[in-house]
């Protein structure tokens, strides 16, 4: 099969470049040609999620555009027309098993010839993936990268009328493109993007090279999401960016994302949340709307990296870890009742044990109820990259294993003080294996698994705690609203 000529190869460096130049917002760039319209009809789509929630929420923008070319969804990609993995590339293992899934199911192009297989997200961003796709992979009819979704569209139909690889990766600071098709993956909680792309440029983190530069919604956009949402009866939301604090500074928008988080509490929705937060950008504004609203909930997930100041640095997170002991007491003592999770790296190159040290004193520190903890995987590209990775792998995986120790623990010793306490839970539905279990989050995302009878997705449930285990919490319905 040759491929289209008219490719864009991803380029790390070009997706380095940042300028001062404004974001152009566009709202009319979706759209689809006539010969298009209908050329999922009779047709089913499989899609593949990997990684973050914003990947999640692109493919809903992915599945929300296949629906309006008419395909059909399939859980199963015996049946599927069309196979496409929307991938992360946060991690070389997930990289991995995407590439070994793509290689698993070569094997249905046989019984269907005309299969179409697709790759999309951050991988699709990165040259040694596309090169190795080109190569390897032959397959593959279509890749886009994260820049390139609504030209969905016209990138599919090339696929598949021209029978010629299609492969279109802008890397460029990316625009802002409202007005894409969407379609929910659920009834009662939903996403909302506020902003794409990352400046703060990490030095382990592919993620400014694969989304482009931090780029605001604007504030009317993101309140008309909210408000279609709330008329759909949708009761939480999760406010998404990859640094949620820098939310309208490239828009100049007075108060930042104090501001519009205080805006999307007044519009009265049952339950907000918002993620990521850096500590670096955290400001007390923020913190005040945060104390302020019932509506938003007092779970705050800033992720720590590291104890030591001297890792902290050589990864590029701005901040040391007595700002962040700071920021986290303040946030602790505004927000009644909050519960705080993080992110841990552990073995990135030069990490002494002494330094481990200090990331499990601030552990002990800081009690966190969850933890995403995770050994350093170094990505092409990165300037973590060429550093010598130095640590040897057996001494990362004691690491690892002596860090879930002590987050495990808290993550009990949290659960533990909800015994025999009634917290309100979101319901999202009953247990697979007991229809008569169902399970659902508090306020602070705890999950709970609980006992009752002919309770609905997405009610509010008072539940009385029972049991508390590392990672949820079991209890009875008591009332439900
Ligand atoms: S803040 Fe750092 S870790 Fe988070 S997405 Fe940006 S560069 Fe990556």
């Amino acid at each position: 099969m040759k491929v289209n000529q008219k490719w864009n190869m991803p380029d790390l460096k070009a997706a380095k470049q940042r300028t001062k130049k404004q974001v152009t917002i566009e709202k009319s760039l979706f759209n689809i040609p006539s010969e298009v319209k209908n050329i999922g009809v009779g047709r089913k789509y499989y899609l593949r999620t990997y990684g973050c929630q914003a990947n999640e929420r692109d493919g809903e923008t992915i599945a929300g555009i296949l629906e309006e070319l008419q395909f059909e969804p399939t859980t199963n990609y015996e049946e599927a027309d069309l196979i496409l993995l929307n991938t992360c590339a946060v991690r070389k293992n997930a990289e991995d098993k995407v590439l070994g899934e793509l290689g698993h199911l070569k094997y249905l192009r046989q019984k269907n010839p005309d299969l179409l297989f697709g790759l999309c997200g951050c991988m699709a961003q990165e040259e040694d993936v596309v090169d190795t796709i080109i190569k390897k992979y032959k397959h593959v009819d279509l890749v886009f990268g994260t820049h390139n979704i609504h030209r969905l569209p016209v990138l599919l139909y090339q696929a598949m009328m021209s029978k010629e690889r299609t492969i279109e990766v802008f890397s460029k600071e990316g625009e802002v493109i409202e007005n894409l098709p969407v379609k929910r993956f659920g009834t009662h909680k939903a996403w909302v993007n506020i902003m794409y792309g990352c400046d703060k440029f990490c030095t382990y983190c592919i993620v400014p090279y694969t989304r482009g530069k931090e780029r605001s919604r604007q504030v009317e956009d993101i309140l008309d999401e909210v408000k279609v949402l709330i008329k759909d009866g949708f009761k939480e939301i999760t406010l998404l960016g990859q640094n949620v604090n820098s939310y309208g500074k490239d828009l100049q928008v007075e108060g930042g994302f104090a501001y519009l988080l205080e805006e999307v509490a007044k519009t009265g929705i049952e339950r907000i949340r918002f993620t990521t937060s850096h500590p670096w950008d955290f400001s007390d504004e923020m913190i005040d709307v945060i104390a302020k609203y019932d509506n938003i909930m007092p779970f705050i997930h800033l992720p720590v990296q590291s104890g030591s100041d001297s890792m902290l640095k050589i990864m590029g997170r701005r901040y040391t870890s007595e700002q962040y002991l700071t920021l986290f007491n303040k946030l602790k003592e505004k927000v009644k009742g909050a519960a705080f999770s993080t992110d841990i790296i552990v073995g990135f190159p030069n990490e002494t044990d002494e330094q481990f040290q200090d990331t499990l004193k601030l552990v002990d520190h800081c009690k966190f109820d969850n933890s995403f903890t995770f050994i350093y995987s170094p990505r092409v590209g990165t300037p973590a990259a060429a550093m010598e990775d130095n640590v040897p792998m057996d001494v990362k995986e004691q690491r690892l294993q002596e860090l879930m120790k002590h987050t495990n623990h808290w993550a009990k010793v949290n659960n533990e003080s909800y015994k025999g306490k009634i917290v309100k839970v979101l319901v999202d539905g009953p247990s697979k294996k007991n229809k008569d279990v169902y399970s659902g989050y508090t306020p602070q995302n705890k999950l709970v698994n609980f006992t009752g009878e002919n309770i609905q997705s997405g009610t509010i449930v008072d539940v009385e705690i029972i049991e508390a285990k590392s990672f949820s919490l079991d209890g009875k319905a008591i009332k439900v609203d």
